[in-house]
């Protein structure tokens, strides 16, 4: 009853109104939302829960009614034959499960569903008549949508004619997008400009489709017909047109949906689909039909990017068209289909400051501190801006609210600031000319380098942590007790001013540092952190050669370079004694690697590591690989997901300490794919190719019995 409404619930009611409303234009009618799609998700739930609790506070043109887009200047209006709906959400399994019990109670038995990928793009709505293109339109309001025919000729995604025996008339609709490539091609060239990112690719594709491609070409007519016109305004109009053209081009079409149809019958979305793939128009290579909902979804949720494109979430809707019928729609949304979403990639959040930090080799790298917001399933609140050209090609302000993203869904990055949320308090990032940590010049290493470094390499607190750390990572030496808090402790606390003392440390010398003790009735005593430390430092010292050479931060020496150094030279002292042309002969090293490796032992502090290491104990020769050692030798191996017992690179190491290659991609030849839990893309690809695939099981059969056996155990000679 409208009495049970309270003055504060109507205000709230209006208020969430009024925002919807007013991201809706900034999302549909400028393609540039201000906030992030999950804040207004949020928004656009507390609408819809407030009026399932108070049904008359919803009036007829709430927003929970309506398509979002409106139509806008200046395209001309144009009527969809058959409705467009928008499609109701679901952002977890129980409100999958509860749309599910809807459907079954309607129904009275779980019908056929389909699963399709729900593609971030946007909706347009194709008309062919006698299998001719006769329109092309935006969604708009759901009823009328924007006439884009003109543009939609520079789309070669869009069939002008359909192919095989097209009926009299067809109504289709599909998604416009971009590829991942195009996209982020675009947002370079944009931000590039000081404008805001696009936010996805959806408000890209529609910013690109809203386009008055017409009218530029008008302008340029005239233009040319003008006397006084100036060649240099001449070119940049054609140059601007040309521009808009390709981007159009790059535009991709996928269909998922049909509206009126005349001179055909069709019984089943899935039927459909056939006779639009029959007619030449590009469906989805992903639909799936007969699927488990909840397999479907956490199968795409953890294939997402595997795709070319951009998915949002996915979407499930009952196949038979007689069902879809029965079960109708609301005004916004069909009854009979649910986009699952997934978790946001890309948030929007505050830029409190830029920071710089020093790595190992003294590299300078600028950082965002953000206000801390969850993107793609964790807490973020920081992210590397690489270096001072980077912050300046973003064109990001410390202040600014800016667009983030889970690159490959590991690596926070910062896409760019939402230029239309600035208050004008924004302040510049200038990069220090010190490094923070030690107060030395920082400079470019050499003329062109965007990098600027610290030079204080032997005694720049900052780049000892870095350093010591990197000593203790699965990479190197692999000392579990040495991580990023133990390396900072070791030197902020004065137990060491060079690693070359690393593998002195004694209790007594741990003993002085609040971090490696406790207090035990009064007493000081070495904590667990410390014992860890002094038993894995030990263990340490006979890990293989190549280990310690990676533990040394010879700039470029990695994993793969140090192996053939050991392999080759067999001790350390062969290695440092070596001429620059007899290391860069080595395949693997070449001239850039051999020349860092004797500026390395040309530092008498640098060789003094290797002294001080050697005299602790320290493994310093080749030693002799067991008989097993080369079983694997000539043999590639991919591996993708995790194994249980090894982490990524021990799984790797014992490989290649077998004699074999560990590559990480897929190819003919390739003779084994070892697949874990979760593993990605490459396991398709394997699949594709017909490479045997092993699983853990398999995995251990190669490293113990060689591959005949690890082939045999998969039935192949
Ligand atoms: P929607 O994006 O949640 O889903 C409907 C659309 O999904 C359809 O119109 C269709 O274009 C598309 N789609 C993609 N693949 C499909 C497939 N396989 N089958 C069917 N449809 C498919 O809903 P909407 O009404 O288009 O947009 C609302 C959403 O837009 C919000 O949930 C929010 O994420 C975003 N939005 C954000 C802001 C903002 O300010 N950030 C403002 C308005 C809307």
């Amino acid at each position: 009853m409208t009495s049970d409404i309270s003055a504060r619930d109507r205000a709230r009611w209006v208020e969430l109104v009024e925002q919807i409303e007013l991201h809706r234009r900034h999302y549909y009618l400028q393609d540039k939302p201000v906030i992030s799609d999950q804040e207004y998700d949020k928004l656009f739930r507390e609408l819809i829960l407030l009026e399932e609790k108070f049904p008359l506070l919803q009036t007829a043109d709430s927003p929970t009614l309506s398509v979002g887009g409106a139509k806008a200047e200046p395209f001309e209006p144009i009527e969809h034959l058959t409705r467009m709906y928008s499609l109701d959400n679901v952002f977890d399994d129980a409100e999958l499960e509860s749309w599910r019990n809807r459907i079954v109670k309607d129904l009275g038995a779980e019908p056929v569903y389909l699963g399709e990928l729900k593609i971030d793009g946007l909706a347009v709505d194709l008309v062919y008549r006698n299998g001719m293109l006769a329109s092309v339109a935006t969604r708009g309001d759901g009823r009328v949508g924007e006439d884009v025919t003109y543009n939609s000729q520079f789309i070669t995604a869009i069939p002008r004619a359909l192919t095989g025996n097209p009926p009299r008339l067809l109504e289709v609709r599909g998604e416009i997008y971009f590829t991942l490539v195009e996209f982020d091609k675009l947002n370079g060239e944009v931000v590039a400009l000081g404008k805001s990112a696009f936010a996805n690719p959806r408000n890209a594709a529609a910013g690109s489709l809203r386009q008055r491609i017409d009218r530029r070409e008008e302008e340029i007519v005239k233009a040319t017909n003008n006397p006084k016109t100036s060649t240099a305004k001449l070119t940049s109009l054609r140059d601007d047109l040309t521009h808009a053209q390709r981007i159009l081009s790059s535009l991709q079409l996928t269909v998922h949906g049909i509206g009126a149809v005349e001179g055909v019958e069709l019984d089943s979305q899935s039927s459909g689909y056939k006779l639009l793939a029959d007619c030449g128009l590009p469906t989805s290579m992903h639909y799936k039909v007969g699927i488990d909902p909840s397999e479907f979804i956490s199968y795409w949720q953890q294939h997402r990017h595997d795709v070319e494109h951009e998915i949002d979430g996915v979407v499930v809707k009952v196949d038979n068209f007689e069902l879809q019928a029965k079960l109708g729609e609301t005004s916004r949304a069909p009854r009979w289909a649910i986009a699952y979403k997934y978790p946001p990639e890309v948030v929007t959040t505050k830029l409190i400051d830029i920071k710089v930090s020093v790595g190992r080799t003294g590299r300078i790298t600028p950082f965002a501190q953000m206000q801390p917001i969850k993107v793609a399933g964790s807490i973020v609140e920081m992210a590397t801006l690489h270096n001072q050209e980077e912050v300046k090609r973003k064109k990001i302000l410390i202040g600014d609210t800016v667009y983030l993203r889970k690159a490959g869904d590991v690596i926070p990055e910062v896409i760019g600031p939402v230029v239309e949320a600035r208050t004008g308090a924004e302040t510049e990032f200038e990069m220090p000319s010190k490094c923070p940590a030690c107060g030395s010049k920082i400079s470019a290493e050499k003329v062109g380098d965007v990098d600027l470094r610290c030079p204080n390499a032997q005694s720049c607190p900052a780049q000892l942590i870095e350093r010591l750390f990197y000593i203790g990572s699965r990479s190197a030496l692999d000392i579990e007790g040495l991580g990023q808090k133990a390396a900072a402790a070791l030197v902020d606390e004065g137990l060491l001013t060079s690693e070359a003392d690393l593998f002195n440390l004694t209790p007594s010398s741990l003993e002085k540092s609040s971090f490696f003790t406790k207090s035990v009735a009064g007493e000081l005593q070495l904590n667990m952190a410390a014992e860890k430390l002094l038993a894995q430092l030990q263990i340490a010292k006979s890990r293989p050669l190549w280990r310690f050479l990676v533990a040394l931060s010879i700039r470029h020496v990695g994993p793969t370079a140090a192996q053939a150094l050991a392999t080759h030279f067999k001790s350390i002292e062969a290695i440092a004694t070596s001429e620059a042309a007899e290391l860069a002969e080595l395949d693997g090293i070449g001239e850039a690697i051999a020349i860092s490796i004797k500026e390395w032992f040309s530092e008498s502090w640098r060789s003094q590591i290797v002294t001080s290491w050697s005299k602790a104990g320290v493994n310093m020769i080749e030693q002799q690989k067991q008989q097993q050692s080369q079983e694997l030798a000539a043999v590639t191996v991919v591996i993708t997901g995790s194994l249980p017992g090894f982490t990524r690179d021990s799984a790797a190491a014992a490989v290649t300490d077998r004699g074999g290659k560990v590559t990480s991609t897929v190819s003919k030849k390739t003779d084994f794919v070892v697949v874990g839990e979760n593993p990605g893309s490459k396991f398709d690809k394997a699949q594709e190719l017909g490479v045997p695939v092993l699983d853990a099981a398999g995995f251990e059969v190669l490293l113990t019995a060689g591959a005949q056996a690890a082939r045999a155990s998969l039935g192949l000679s």
